[in-house]
This record gives structure tokens, sequence and C-alpha cells, in this order.
């Protein structure tokens, strides 16, 4: 065997054995099976560590998040479970930030005992505006009647107001994770812009900055691949390459919202990955508390 042959073979081993997923959405939110399903396929997959990460709360009425009432319920339930796996589970919340609306991410952390935060832009406010562009979920049109009708159909500002929203979040909240970084692509599939556009370049290379300055840690999501609504990972391949140079802690997510979705194009993450210059992975530290 070749040196170089040998240097891949010994990377991918490194990476392959810290199997884990720390962003699952279960019947609490919007996901379709239950927290003991995910834990069946975590055994299946000889995972060593899943973490349940439920859509937040958020100040107004919605069929994706967890009910405020209901998080109690949820945490107990993950420890009940803990007692009947080896599968170390790992409590959490995926937390929307919309100005001026959203809770402090901290608030959730500290009432609920939480190991960790994941916090991602899934609705767009704009400025002096009450309404809420939202980017994600399965319908395009949404996506385009938001641009149309909030924005005036003008991309540059409705994707730079998408920016500015990230980067308010990783400035003003604690968190551990930045979900799914460039989802503003997800819808635009190359009509409205183009990701190699200087403008668009310099705001998403600005977010990947601000993720290293603020010691957050990265997710390379596949979501968008296996759900077919994105031909590329969140984040793309640049700004992958990017957070390798600044030596950003990476994990791999797939945003399972069924438990057959627990390791898909989990695979093709790691090669991705390998392509970048990442040689590891991060894992969840109970003892202290974060991801290292
Ligand atoms: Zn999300
Ligand atoms: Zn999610």
């Amino acid at each position: 065997m070749r040196f170089s042959n040998l240097w891949i073979a010994f990377t991918v081993a490194v990476i392959n054995t810290m199997s884990s997923n720390y962003h699952t959405h279960s019947t609490y939110c919007d996901g379709k099976d239950p927290l003991r399903a995910f834990v069946t396929a975590a055994e299946t997959l000889h995972m060593e560590q899943l973490g349940f990460s439920s859509h937040a709360p958020v100040p107004f009425e919605n069929d994706f998040g967890i009910a405020q009432e209901k998080i109690p319920q949820y945490c107990a339930e993950i420890d009940q479970l803990q007692k009947s796996t080896n599968v170390q589970l790992l409590k959490s919340l995926e937390c929307d930030y919309i100005p001026r609306m959203s809770t402090p991410f901290e608030e959730f952390k500290t009432k609920y005992h939480l190991d960790y935060i994941i916090g991602g832009v899934h609705l767009v406010r704009p400025e002096n505006d009450d309404r809420l562009w939202f980017i994600d979920g399965s319908k395009r049109e949404i996506y385009d009647d938001g641009l149309a009708n909030l924005f005036g159909g003008d991309i540059k500002k409705a994707v730079t107001t998408f920016w500015e929203q990230t980067f308010e979040m990783i400035e003003t909240q604690r968190m551990d994770v930045v979900a799914h970084l460039d989802k503003i692509k997800m819808h635009n599939q190359h009509r409205f812009f183009q990701e190699d556009e200087p403008w668009y370049v310099a705001l998403a290379e600005k977010a990947v900055h601000l993720v290293h300055e603020h010691d957050v840690v990265m997710e390379i999501n596949t979501r968008g691949l296996y759900k077919k609504r994105c031909d590329a990972f969140y984040p793309s391949t640049e700004l992958l390459k990017l957070a390798h140079k600044l030596d950003i802690p990476v994990i791999i997510s797939t945003d399972a919202h069924k438990a057959d979705e627990l390791d898909l194009y989990r695979t093709e993450a790691i090669e991705e990955l390998h392509r970048c210059g990442f040689l590891n992975l991060v894992h969840f530290d109970v003892e202290k508390g974060k991801f290292c």
C-alpha cells in the first residue's frame, strides 16, 4: 500500500470511530417517530451518542415546535430511556433565532438542564416588519411567495437579511452548534442567486469567521441531500474548506425526522469532510459539558 493510500485508510478509521448524531426530531416536535424508535436505530447502528434536539417553542402558534409544557416530559422520557440503553443519550433543543421575538437560547438550556443548544435560522424577519419568511420546509412556493411579498422580489435584500440574522444569532446567543449554516440556498436551487457571486461569498464567509470567533461547533448537515431538496451539504464545500482552515470543530448531523434517517449520507459526509481537509469529528464530553 502506498503511503497516501495508507493515510486515507487511517483517516477514514479515525472519523468512523466516533459514530453519533446530535440533531434529531421526534414526535415531540415535527418528527415522525417516538424517541424510543431513535434509540433502537442508534443501537442497531452501534452509535456511541444520540442527541435529541426538538425544535424549541417560539412565541406564536405553530405546528413544528415542541409545546413548552411538554419539555419536562421530553427530558424525563430521555432520562428513562437512558436506563435501558448503552447509547449515551443527550438532551438538546434546536432554537430558532428571530430578532426581537425569540426567547434567549440560554434560558432553555438553564431551565431544562439541557446538554447543548443548536441554533438556527428558519424564519427570516425583515426589518420593521412582523411577518416572517419561512425558508425551510418542503414547499418551494412558500420561499418564492415570501421573497415576492416580504422583500419585493429583491433576492439580494432577502438573502442579506438571512445572513445578518445569522450573524446576530451567533453574536448574541449562547449556542453550542450552528445548524445548517447556508440553508438559504435550499429553495433557491441556483435560480435567484449563484453561490459564487462576490456579495454572497462575502456574507457566507463572514458567518464562518463568526462561528470561529464565538467557538461554535459547525455541523455538516445531510438532510437537503437525502430529502432531494438540495444538491449539496449544508454548508457547501467552499465554506467547509474555510472552516477547516480556521480549525472549526465539526460534527455530522442528519437532522433526522424519522428513525431510519439516523445515518443517511453519513458516509458521503465523511468523504466530503476528508476532501475539505478534516481528520476529526468532535464528540460531546458529558463531564466537561461541551463538544471537544
Ligand atoms: Zn433546522
Ligand atoms: Zn433540525
